[in-house]
């Protein structure tokens, strides 16, 4: 059975050897030294400031969302995980979809200003499959119209745009590092700003808004422990090769299949990529369904990431129509990826898409 992901794991060994310090000092969460160094080190890797290791990246936007005083109406992306989307409603604010760009499958930024009303107080906007969305313009629309912006950057870990870290663009980025993502601490995310006084209140909010005897504001339990830090030190000084193993994995897909008939997704100029997805575009639905069914009946799983278009889940009070992300999500697939998959799954697989379009 080929799934469509698989987590990468650190020799048993590096793990147990980095836990051993936990036994040490009897630190098991609450920020302790393994997360805080895991926070300085990804800082370091991926040249950021302000970042904080939190319990997961659905978390992480939500205290976003709190942190910035978000309320009322955010505009937003219909094409990402569902949890985009659910932060918002967790929250109690409303989201507005923003049909996508077809090239990038990010929200379109050109159709954003049309949804702004007098209710919009941001948008959250996802750099979905890694790709960034258009920044530029949608700083341009948030300075305009004094709108906060977050980026779910749960896929974009690795990326940078313009030179900097995608982490460093918007009010605030958050990550996921889940462990079906490209660099994981088994569960886990982080929030990025350029704000240090933002941060600090994060921090505060993430740890049930107290230090010590003194009790500030409501808070909630972002935090994440020690043995998930320590996931994450083993892991990370493997991005380059986590990147460069999806790469090369990405580039043989791109080379064996028969991409006339399959469209893909285009990386905007200036942006070194993660790989961190390998999704296709199949000319309709059908074929899409006749290509799943035969890659399962070969012991391949693939996935239809994402599907459906978020404005149609069926739970919305509100939503509005974005023709262009529920065409794509009809008819999207992401093909296995993952680290050190197997040239020879990879032609199996590029040989079964052929034959099925
Ligand atoms: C994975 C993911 C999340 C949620 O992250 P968790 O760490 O699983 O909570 C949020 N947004 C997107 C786009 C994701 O892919």
């Amino acid at each position: 059975m080929i799934n469509v992901t698989r987590s990468f794991l650190p020799e048993f060994k590096e793990y147990s050897d980095m836990i051993k310090e936990i036994w040490e000092n009897n630190h098991l969460t609450n920020r302790g030294p393994l997360a805080q160094r895991l926070e300085k080190e990804i800082c370091k890797k991926i040249d950021t400031r302000n970042l904080l290791f939190v319990s997961n990246g659905t978390i992480a936007i939500q205290l976003a969302i709190k942190a910035l005083e978000i309320s009322g109406e955010v505009i937003t992306t219909p094409f990402s995980y569902v949890a985009t989307t659910t932060s918002l409603l967790w929250e109690n604010c409303k989201p507005i979809f923003c049909d996508i760009n077809e090239h990038t499958f990010c929200i379109d930024a050109e159709k954003i200003e049309q949804l702004i009303t007098s209710k919009t107080t941001a948008i959250l906007a996802t750099h979905v499959y890694g790709i960034p969305c258009d920044i530029e313009k949608i700083e341009l629309i948030a300075k305009k119209y004094n709108l906060k912006v977050i980026y779910d950057a749960a896929h974009a870990f690795g990326v940078t745009y313009k030179g900097q870290s995608i982490l460093n663009y918007g009010d605030v980025s958050t990550c996921s590092f889940h462990a079906t993502k490209l660099f994981h601490t088994i569960e886990g995310g982080s929030i990025t700003t350029q704000d240090a006084d933002l941060l600090k209140k994060i921090t505060l909010l993430h740890s049930f808004g107290h230090v010590g005897d003194e009790y500030y504001t409501e808070g909630i339990n972002g935090k994440n422990s020690e043995f998930h830090a320590a996931m994450g030190l083993c892991n990370l000084p493997k991005l380059e090769l986590l990147i460069k193993s999806r790469k090369e994995s990405s580039e043989l897909y791109s080379e064996l299949l028969n991409l006339t008939k399959i469209r893909r997704p285009i990386i905007p100029a200036e942006t070194e990529y993660n790989y961190a997805y390998y999704p296709v575009v199949f000319e309709s639905e059908e074929i899409l369904l006749k290509v799943k069914s035969k890659l399962s009946e070969n012991q391949v799983n693939s996935r239809r990431y994402f599907f459906p278009s978020l404005n149609k889940l069926h739970y919305l009070e509100h939503s509005n129509p974005c023709p262009i992300s529920e065409d794509v999500a009809n008819r999207v697939l992401c093909l296995p990826l993952y680290f050190s998959i197997e040239p020879s799954a990879i032609k199996t697989i590029s040989n079964i898409v052929n034959e099925a379009i």
